[in-house]
């Protein structure tokens, strides 16, 4: 399956050749606050198979070995890696493909950090767009 993607502005595009070994829902304090979102979606995948097509993303350090890398113009956050604990391997925010839909998310991840209300938050009233004016 080829796959497409990339930020917000267009500055980076990448494009991945093959399967996701997974697609976890992460709730960890460190995807939280970088994606300042309640969670993120991440599809893993061995690094040979994603290649950035356009642009270079930055570079952040988020903990001793793990690196955050996101657009420098728009700030999406796209990758992540590890070469300590998970050496040969990319994570995508898989948000960011073109197609969301082409790989279901399969399992919430590190919901040991997950905020409260998020357990529930399938269950709340749902709107196509916003909430009907009173
Ligand atoms: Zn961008
Ligand atoms: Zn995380």
């Amino acid at each position: 399956m080829v796959i497409t993607g990339g930020c917000h502005c267009g500055a980076v595009r990448y494009q991945v050749d093959g399967d996701a070994l997974t697609h976890a829902l992460c709730h960890c304090t460190d995807c939280r606050r970088h994606a300042g979102a309640p969670m993120v979606a991440w599809t893993m995948y061995p690094i040979d198979l994603v290649k950035v097509t356009k642009g270079t993303p930055k570079v952040y350090a988020s903990s001793d070995h793990g690196r955050r890398h996101f657009c420098a113009d728009c700030g999406t956050g796209l990758f992540f890696s590890n070469a300590q604990v998970l050496p040969g391997i990319i994570d995508i925010q898989s948000a960011t493909y073109d197609d969301p839909d082409a790989v279901p998310a399969r399992a919430h991840i590190q919901v040991a950090d997950r905020i409260g209300w998020m357990a529930q938050a399938h269950e709340l009233p749902q709107f196509d767009r916003y909430p009907p004016h009173e």
